[in-house]
């Protein structure tokens, strides 16, 4: 099963995913982690993707979708969560092809549906650690160990993008990039919205729900 999972910065989709990683299996296919992992294990495609970074430019398309086309293949068969790709309808289309080549396709997209003004308030009071990537809240969600993890005992971070001007200009690009992308996978028939203003543990069940998940 390959599902994408679509949202705002702040809309929950990071917490999700780690649930379904946790209990299901899944593994998470994001951009970065995939360009990472290609660098540091000098395969000809992370060099080839670190030349254009290198010279301060963004990946091309046809370049990423290799990428990921060679991460899957080393899932063998393992159900993958897209997180924050595709972003735009062309490397929505392009990853069609490719998962069609391969005789699979995306089951669902879940797009987690939130009023702007919460995303404000959940991002600028959001802690990261700095060691595990859990997640806090000063107000919804803190830490027992003040500015520790509580699983891992690593220090917590305020990201500088969770800062609300830069949160406002982030949520701005989401619209731009992603509204489209959103409408296409809309026609296509996959989209699946949920309302991502509801408790975490609520969003979880839905999302079983509708992926048809033994509970
Ligand atoms: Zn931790």
């Amino acid at each position: 099963m390959n599902i994408i999972l679509i949202g705002a910065p702040g809309s929950g989709k990071g917490t999700q995913s780690r649930r379904f990683i946790e209990k299901y299996g899944f593994v998470q296919l994001s951009t970065g982690d995939v360009l990472r992992g290609a660098i540091a294990a000098s395969s000809a495609l992370g060099l080839h993707a670190q030349s254009f970074m290198n010279q301060g430019k963004l990946v091309p398309d046809e370049v990423m979708i290799d990428l990921v086309d060679s991460y899957m293949d080393q899932q063998e068969g393992k159900s993958v969560i897209f997180d924050g790709f595709p972003r735009t309808v062309a490397q929505a289309e392009s990853l069609n092809s490719m998962l069609k080549k391969k005789a699979t396709q995306i089951d669902k997209v879940v797009y987690f549906k939130i009023n702007p003004q919460i995303l404000v308030k959940r991002l600028t009071g959001r802690r990261t650690c700095s060691q595990c990537g859990e997640i806090y809240h000063v107000e919804s969600k803190p830490s027992s160990k003040g500015h520790l993890c509580e699983k891992c005992g690593g220090s917590l971070t305020h990201r500088p993008d969770d800062r609300e001007e830069v949160i406002n200009e982030r949520l701005a690009q989401f619209e731009k990039n992603t509204g489209p992308t959103i409408e296409f996978y809309r026609k296509q028939g996959n989209l699946v919205e949920v309302d991502s203003e509801q408790e975490p543990d609520v969003v979880f069940e839905q999302i079983i729900k509708i992926l048809a998940l033994a509970n």
